[in-house]
């Protein structure tokens, strides 16, 4: 990490260090994005007569989840597309990717695993998505120049994880069995492949 900062630009060095500074971004979840995320695992896990509908329901669970993050945090909204298998380029396997250009914010996350064509554990979709969100804070909330994966990129990440994941806990244990009936079941700035 210390050679990479080392070749940046003076002002992404800015960015990248005020990155690095900021550990956390406290979220007040609304009981909207509490059920939300207490829904992705269900609709990941669903029954569905095709997996067509099982990816449109994920979708629009996981819509939810940034339109309530982007509005508590009170930054542009995003367009979320779930789509099947994840692409493999360059040896690497995507989960998520962030692109943003001019008013368009948009993210993509894959549900199926490469190889075994397996669905993703919740968790790990959860945290894509949580990933993919803080690339979008660094730029709208944080307004730094660039979105840098640094130590404090990924504090940010987990912190915004467990507060997520906290709120959807305390949904559940307040109203067991209910969890299914809210939802019923120039060039790019950024461009991140995770
Ligand atoms: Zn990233």
């Amino acid at each position: 990490m210390a050679n990479f900062r080392h070749r940046l630009a003076k002002s992404q060095r800015r960015a990248y260090d005020r990155s690095n500074e900021i550990a956390s971004l406290r979220l007040r979840a609304t009981p909207r994005l509490a059920r939300a995320v207490s829904l992705l695992p269900v609709a990941l896990a669903g029954d569905y007569p095709t997996e067509t509908e099982r990816r449109r329901k994920v979708n629009k669970v996981a819509q939810v989840i940034c339109d309530e993050v982007c509005q508590v945090m009170q930054v542009s909204p995003l367009r979320v597309t779930v789509k099947g298998v994840r692409p493999i380029r360059d040896d690497a396997e995507y989960h998520g990717l962030y692109v943003s250009e001019g008013r368009s914010h948009e993210i993509t996350v894959w549900m199926y695993t490469a190889k075994r064509r397996q669905v993703v554990a919740p968790r790990t979709l959860l945290r894509t998505l949580v990933h993919e969100l803080v690339h979008h804070l660094d730029y709208t909330k944080l307004e730094l120049e660039e979105s840098f994966h640094t130590d404090g990129f990924f504090k940010r990440e987990s912190s915004l994880v467990r507060q997520v994941e906290s709120a959807a806990r305390r949904v559940a244990g307040a109203a067991p069995g209910r969890t299914g009936d809210a939802l019923a079941l120039k060039s790019p700035r950024a461009n991140d492949a995770c």
